[in-house]
């Protein structure tokens, strides 16, 4: 079957749970993620977000419901070439090899593509450079491709991320709190390079976050998570401060939260 063009959601969750030995980590989340959506998902440490957006992304299976990625059943997608055209992931600690330079990082997101010989090849002389050289352009380090990654500072190593995602082309992204680790002028610049990736072509973005103010600048739709249960699914414009000051339960987040709880109405 073609999936390229398949005009349905680019996410269906069927009343999907994960469970590990101690915890519910996702609780019979039932859902659609339409193509081309831009989805936050918000929620306490330990609500479940790493883990709906790992299930999304066929890094781990469910143990009870279904998941579908472009209208394939995620069971079927065995080849990891076929899984990284339809998504890839931005982890929130960047996966780079920090002692490998730069170009080969985003090399990296060809690996998908490669037979194991070529990838080994590629670790040695850079193939398809002209690749990793435009992603490198457009993520603003043109100037770093031989750098050593570990080098580079932290928002900088996140664009390396994002470059390497940009050679991997997938259909859909996922960011497990992209903007966690950045000050906010340098959060609304890889938010604002994010959104322009997945406008140039389309994509799904789906990002765990915590702040409401990018929340409402960058995505369309919210699903607050608690407990690994759906707490909402909303349009950002009817998110309000005080379903999120349910959500967080504010307790011991209250400090990290009143500040960006104070500009929501
Ligand atoms: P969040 O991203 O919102 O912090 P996670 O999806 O990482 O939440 O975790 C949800 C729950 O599942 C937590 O209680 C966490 O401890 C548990 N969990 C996540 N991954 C594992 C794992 N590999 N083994 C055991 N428990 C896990």
């Amino acid at each position: 079957m073609k999936d390229d063009n398949h005009p349905g959601p680019a996410f269906v969750l069927e009343g999907v749970s994960k469970v590990y030995p101690r915890t519910v980590a996702i609780s019979r989340v039932s859902l659609e993620i339409g193509r081309g959506e831009r989805v936050a998902v918000v929620g306490p440490s330990g609500s479940g977000k790493t883990t709906f957006l790992h299930l999304l992304g066929g890094i781990v299976k469910p143990d009870e419901g279904r998941v579908f990625i472009d209208g394939r059943p995620l069971s079927a997608l065995r080849r990891r070439k076929e899984l990284a055209s339809m998504v890839g992931l931005i982890h929130q600690q960047f996966d780079l090899v920090p002692h490998l330079s730069v170009v080969h990082n985003v090399l990296a997101g060809r690996l998908g593509y490669w037979n194991l010989l070529r990838s080994l090849l590629s670790l040695i002389s850079p193939r398809e450079l002209p690749l990793a050289l435009e992603a490198l352009r457009k993520v603003g380090l043109p100037d770093k491709v031989y750098e050593r990654t570990s080098k580079l500072s932290g928002g900088e190593q996140q664009r390396v991320a994002i470059a390497r995602l940009l050679v991997q082309s997938p259909r859909a992204i996922l960011a497990d709190e992209p903007v966690a680790s950045l000050d906010p002028a340098r959060a609304e610049d890889l938010m604002q390079l994010l959104l322009d990736i997945v406008q140039e072509s389309q994509r799904t973005l789906v990002a765990s976050l915590h702040s409401v103010e990018i929340t409402r600048r960058y995505f369309s739709r919210a699903i607050g998570l608690r407990n690994g249960q759906l707490q909402f699914d909303i349009p950002v414009e009817v998110l309000t401060g005080q379903m999120l000051e349910e959500l967080y339960d504010l307790g011991d987040k209250k400090g990290h939260l009143e500040t960006e709880l104070s500009t929501a109405p």
